[in-house]
C-alpha cells in the first residue's frame, strides 16, 4: 500500500465535490455527496464527509464509506493505474539546483506556502536575482503579461521550500480587507507540471473569489471567471475556480457569502472558448438553461482558448467590459449562438 498524500485527495475533493467546505476545528471536510448527489435533497444537503484522519469517505445519505484509495478510483473515476502513477509523481521533485544561500527576507504567514518570496518586493527579487527558479516565474509572469494585466492583485508569491507548493506560482485570493484568504499555486516547471496538477489548491482552505478586493462600484456587471489568471484581464472580473454545469454548485460556503455582498452587481459567466472546449460549451449550455447571462466567443477569436491567451497574442492588457458585453446573451438568442457553434463545428 502506498501513503496517499493528502494534498492530492484535497485536490481532487475540490474537483469533484460541490459545496465542499472544510472545518478547521474537526479537520472534516463535508460537501454534498458525489455518489448518491444525495437524492432528492440535491443542492440542499451535505451529507458526505471526508476524514483525513482516518483516510476514510462516507456518506450519512446513501451510506457510502471506502477508504481513501477506493474513495479516489470511484470519485475520480481514473484508471488504478493512473492514480497510482500521479501518487507516486507527487513522492519527489527533480527541479533544477538553486543556489544554497539562506534568504534574509521571508515572509512568515501561515495563510502562505512556506517561505514566500514577494514578487513586488524590489529587495526580495534583488536578493533572489541570480536564482533560476526566480528567473522562470519572472519571465512567465512577463511573458503572460501578469504584471500589466487591468485587474492584477496587489502581488504574487513564489516558495522555493514549501513542500506542496516550492517552484509554483502562488496566485493569492484576497478578501475585501486585503488579507489573503486562500491561494492557488500554478506550475511553472515543465517537470513538474507532469507530476502534479497544473493548479493546486490551499490544503485546509476554503475557496473565496479570486479579485473581489478589486471590484468598484462605477459600473453594474461582475464577471465570473473559471481561473485567477483569466480573471486579471477584465475589470470587476473574479475567478470561481472550478467552475460546474449547475451554477449553484460552483460556489463555496465563502464565495456564496461573498457574493451575497455583490447582489447589487449583474453577473455575466465567460468561460473559456465554446469553439474549441466542449466542457466550457457545455458549462455555458447548462447555465444559459438556468436563466444566466453568458458571454459567448465570436467566431472571428476562435483561435483562442481564453482570455490570457487573446492578451498575450495581442498584447493587450485588458478584454474591455464591452467588448464581453457586446457579446453576452441570455435565454433563446443565447441558445441560438450556442446552436451556431455546434452546426459550424461538425461542417
Ligand atoms: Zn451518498
Amino acid at each position: 500500500v502506498i501513503p496517499i498524500p493528502e494534498d492530492y485527495i484535497v485536490q481532487n475533493l475540490y474537483q469533484c465535490v460541490s459545496h465542499l467546505t472544510y472545518n478547521k476545528h474537526t479537520k472534516v471536510y463535508n460537501g454534498s455527496c458525489p455518489f448518491c448527489k444525495e437524492g432528492e435533497s440535491w443542492g440542499k444537503k451535505t451529507r458526505f464527509f471526508y476524514i483525513p484522519r482516518k483516510e476514510l469517505a462516507y456518506c450519512h445519505n446513501c451510506g457510502y464509506s471506502k477508504k481513501a484509495f477506493n474513495f479516489l478510483l470511484e470519485l475520480t473515476g481514473k484508471p488504478f493505474n493512473i492514480i497510482i502513477n500521479e501518487i507516486k509523481s507527487r513522492e519527489y521533485d527533480d527541479v533544477p539546483v538553486i543556489a544554497n544561500k539562506k534568504p534574509e527576507v521571508k515572509v512568515a504567514t501561515p495563510s502562505l506556502p512556506d517561505d514566500c518570496i514577494n514578487l513586488s518586493d524590489i529587495s526580495q527579487l534583488k536578493f533572489y536575482e541570480s536564482n533560476a527558479i526566480v528567473k522562470v516565474c519572472l519571465d512567465f509572469i512577463k511573458s503572460r503579461r501578469l504584471n500589466t494585466a487591468i485587474n492584477k492583485p496587489k502581488t504574487m508569491y513564489l516558495s522555493l521550500t514549501d513542500f506542496t507548493h516550492k517552484n509554483r506560482l502562488i496566485i493569492p485570493f484576497y478578501d475585501l480587507e486585503g488579507n489573503i484568504v486562500f491561494y492557488q499555486s500554478r506550475a511553472l516547471l515543465k517537470s513538474d507540471s507532469f507530476k502534479k496538477e497544473k493548479y493546486i489548491s490551499k490544503v485546509g482552505g476554503e475557496k473565496s473569489l479570486a479579485g473581489i478586493e478589486n471590484v468598484k462600484s462605477d459600473t453594474e456587471h461582475i464577471f465570473l471567471l473559471e481561473g485567477p489568471i483569466d480573471s486579471y484581464f477584465i475589470k470587476n472580473g473574479l475567478a470561481v475556480v472550478g467552475i460546474q454545469e449547475d451554477s449553484d454548485r460552483s460556489f463555496g460556503e465563502y464565495q456564496r457569502n461573498q457574493l451575497a455582498s455583490l447582489t447589487s452587481f449583474t453577473r455575466i459567466w465567460c468561460l473559456d472558448n465554446q469553439w474549441s472546449d466542449l466542457p466550457a460549451f457545455k458549462k455555458t449550455s447548462t447555465l444559459v438553461d438556468q436563466g444566466e447571462k453568458v458571454f459567448i466567443w465570436p467566431k472571428e477569436l476562435k483561435k483562442y482558448k481564453d482570455f490570457n491567451d487573446i492578451c498575450i497574442d495581442q498584447g493587450k492588457d485588458e478584454i474591455t467590459q464591452k467588448f464581453v458585453l457586446d457579446n453576452t446573451f441570455s435565454g433563446l438568442t443565447a441558445k441560438i449562438k450556442l446552436i451556431e457553434i455546434k452546426n459550424q463545428n461538425h461542417e
